[in-house]
């Protein structure tokens, strides 16, 4: 009954089937990629007594995190503290331009093993040549959702095309035993003109997935679309036929009011919350609690590199928590079951894959991560009675650098806080030697087109 049955197990479980839910001494039995049961120790030795059994001491087990809003990348803290016109004209629009396939990989090499190796299991990722990401995740062995960074638009023809989107659709739907889940994808609803918009759209109702874009990040985002449609985003969307696909997630949300949010639960929409993003852009503070309220799928996200600077979810975590409570001047405001869920069970709605991933119970896959409890960061561990602070730890104490393990689908990607299924050493060179070329080529590009470098505005 229990061949090619393994058991993980540790003194602490939480399994985010349900909130406050702590098992204690508890552990996982999987059978190839599969959760088969979430029970105590004793309870699995005597269900699977064959099982071959590994038992991390002073840890708990939590389910992989999903990082919901991502781009791979190679600009970290090289374009900090500026204007956002500046920032985009001036150094991440010219990279788009000069990034070669290569740089691509590399990149997202990079950033998934730096996901692994602090608990995120699942990565929506908006980049170029989705197919080299989708190959690189393959190897690492991650969960990836490719979202296309496409730009179907003459102003913004240096981005992916539908084109891209759709051979990435065709050639990786289904891969990697199911854990690369291409998307369609859009930077914005406005980097499309009205034909690419609604091939878009069309591709991800023919394709039955979802689709992504960046909406209503900054007050900018308001104002440009009632200009241009005298509605607000989200009725502009809904009118546009957005909200027809399958699936339609919005990166970042930040700016809505109540009819939005009404019409968003209405229509089934989605949202990666990105606080850090949000906060080190100065774009706003988004209605996250108004929005999970109204029973959005709201997802968290690390944005990436060039927005962050790391792509903690355990810090991820802490600010969620943080910024919610700042912005309503409430303390009890984004409480930890909350933020965790928002890491793993409602990130896994926010994507459709709640019946695959984001909690440990049988019949899901085995996307599972250790954390380190004998620790100071995690002293004291009270994981039941009045003072139970195991999920207040792990939003607000922990790190990502606590992992101990990772594992997806069954397989073990991380091990003793070590990357098993990639070279990391090798990994950081490659992305290293990478940036004086990139660089350079981003530096010609300017200099060709006499950029006023310094004096955008918008
Ligand atoms: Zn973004």
């Amino acid at each position: 009954m229990s061949a090619g049955i393994q058991l993980l197990t540790a003194d602490i479980v939480v399994p985010m089937t349900r909130e406050t839910e702590i098992l204690v001494d508890a552990g996982v039995a999987i059978e190839g990629d599969t959760i088969v049961a979430v029970d105590g120790i004793a309870e699995l030795r005597t269900r699977f007594p064959a099982a071959p059994e590994r038992h991390l001491a002073d840890h708990v087990l939590i389910p992989g995190l999903i990082n919901g809003h991502h781009h791979s990348g190679l600009l970290r803290g090289t374009a900090e503290h500026l204007p956002v016109w500046e920032w985009l004209r001036l150094h991440i629009d010219p990279m788009h331009r000069v990034l070669h396939a290569d740089d691509a990989e590399a990149a997202a090499r990079l950033c998934y093993a730096e996901g692994l190796l602090s608990g995120t299991t699942t990565v929506v990722d908006m980049w170029r040549y989705m197919d080299r990401a989708a190959a690189v995740a393959t190897e690492l062995g991650n969960r990836l959702v490719t979202v296309n960074y496409v730009g179907e638009h003459p102003d913004y023809d240096y981005f992916d095309t539908l084109d891209d989107n759709e051979r990435v659709l065709r050639e990786w739907t289904g891969a990697a035993g199911g854990r690369i889940m291409p998307w369609v994808g859009l930077e914005h609803p406005f980097y499309a003109d009205d034909a690419g918009q609604q091939r878009a759209i069309a591709m991800a109702k023919d394709y039955d997935t979802g689709l992504y874009t960046h909406c209503s990040e900054s007050e900018w985002d308001v104002q440009i679309f009632q200009e241009r449609t005298g509605l607000r985003p989200m009725r502009a969307l809904e009118k546009l036929g957005f909200f027809e696909t399958p699936r339609t997630m919005i990166a970042h949300a930040v700016w809505l009011d109540a009819d939005e949010i009404a019409l968003m639960a209405d229509r089934g929409v989605s949202v990666s919350h990105n606080p850090v993003s949000n906060m080190k852009l100065a774009s706003g503070m988004a209605p996250v609690a108004e929005l999970i309220e109204a029973g959005v799928a709201v997802a968290l996200g690390t944005d990436g590199e060039k927005e962050n600077n790391n792509l903690d979810m355990f810090e991820e975590m802490k600010v969620a928590s943080l910024l919610g409570k700042l912005r309503t001047m409430d303390a009890a405001a984004m409480d930890s079951w909350q933020v965790l869920r928002m890491a793993t069970i409602e990130g896994a709605r926010a994507i459709g894959q709640e019946h695959r991933l984001g909690s440990l119970e049988p019949g899901k896959q085995a996307d599972i991560v250790a954390v380190r409890s004998h620790t100071p960061r995690m002293t004291p561990l009270l994981p039941a009675g009045a003072y139970a602070n195991i999920h207040h730890n792990l939003v607000h104490a922990v790190r990502g650098s606590d992992v101990s393990l990772t594992m997806v689908a069954g397989r073990v990607l991380v091990e003793d806080g070590a990357l098993r299924s990639g070279d990391l050493p090798r990994i950081i060179d490659d992305a290293r030697a990478r940036i004086p070329d990139l660089f350079a080529r981003r530096t010609a590009y300017l200099d060709a087109i006499d950029t006023p470098r310094g004096l955008f505005s918008a």
